[in-house]
């Protein structure tokens, strides 16, 4: 596929940029026990016209909508026997966006998230791990058999839960992208984004001797990425991405510029790039004008190199 030639060309694959905080930025409500979840059975519209605008942006990958969409998290929102419907919905919202943005599929591929997000995000609520690699599977497979080209995890920041989530993926054989995320707590050390006590550097031992096919830094504090970018260059020879998440929750960005907003996180992905990163785009709080403005940017740095 297109962003596969990408990497093997050495140039830089765009991913997109977050769809569940875009979809809260469009009003759809977030659920308290599954987040964006349940937007492709509320919202179906919404989820659609955010795919195809990321894909109008220039992205190559688009993620389905299938973070808090595991049996766990969809029964502990009351949803649980809308599980297989509200996956393969998400699924072919995507793969609908590309058809209606009349690019090939081979153009822009579709990627199916897979999170071991606990229910209600409290994460004394984590089933235990037999039913917890059950489910994981569960939506792994479904995910497959509904078409994604990819499995790419998400927030992956601890060790025990996270590794089921891996070998879920692993199982359906389609390249699986390991989405980790970090935050510096002090100037030089980082740790798993929600967990001060879990050490950044162990969750990439546990996880990336699996042999994920790329490995990206994801909802992740812009002051953390290049760091977190080296640590993962350290222990891994394949293609790294990025993908972080901007200052949503304290500074609502559709209070400020959105213009000015994307233009500095476009400007920032240069370091990212310089650092190692070959797969870029944005998490929470990123919108299409984030992507628009980093296709911009790609295109500049792609001017300037021989
Ligand atoms: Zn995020």
């Amino acid at each position: 596929m297109n962003w596969q030639r990408k990497l093997a060309a050495g140039d830089v694959v765009l991913l997109d940029g977050g769809t569940g905080s875009e979809l809260r930025r469009r009003g759809v409500p977030m659920s308290a026990a599954a987040w964006s979840g349940l937007a492709a059975h509320t919202h179906p519209e919404v989820l659609l016209r955010i795919h195809r605008d990321y894909i109008d942006a220039g992205a190559d990958v688009i993620v389905a909508n299938t973070f808090g969409c595991s049996r766990f998290v969809l029964e502990a929102a009351g949803f649980g026997e809308r599980f297989e419907a509200i996956n393969r919905r998400a699924v072919e919202l995507a793969i609908e966006a590309r058809r209606l943005s009349g690019k090939h599929s081979d153009a822009v591929a579709v990627a199916g998230s897979l999170s071991n997000l606990p229910p209600n995000m409290d994460v004394r609520q984590h089933p235990p791990p037999h039913r917890a690699a059950t489910d994981l599977n569960e939506q792994a497979q479904l995910l497959a058999a509904a078409g994604v080209d990819i499995i790419a995890l998400e927030m992956m920041q601890d060790t025990r839960h996270a590794a089921l989530a891996m070998a879920a993926a692993l199982a359906t054989g389609l390249p699986v992208w390991l989405g980790v995320s970090a935050r510096l707590r002090a100037p030089t050390r980082l740790t798993s984004f929600d967990f001060p006590h879990i050490d950044f550097a162990d969750v990439l031992d546990a996880l990336i001797p699996m042999r994920p096919d790329v490995v990206n830094v994801m909802h992740t504090e812009l002051d953390a990425v290049a760091a977190a970018i080296d640590a993962v260059g350290e222990r891994f020879a394949g293609p790294i991405g990025a993908y972080p998440e901007v200052p949503y929750q304290t500074t609502p960005i559709w209070r400020n510029d959105p213009a000015g907003t994307a233009d500095e996180f476009a400007a920032q992905a240069e370091d990212w790039i310089a650092h190692g990163a070959r797969l870029v785009g944005g998490c929470c709080g990123t919108t299409p004008r984030h992507i628009a403005a980093l296709h911009n940017a790609l295109r500049r740095v792609a001017h300037r190199s021989p």
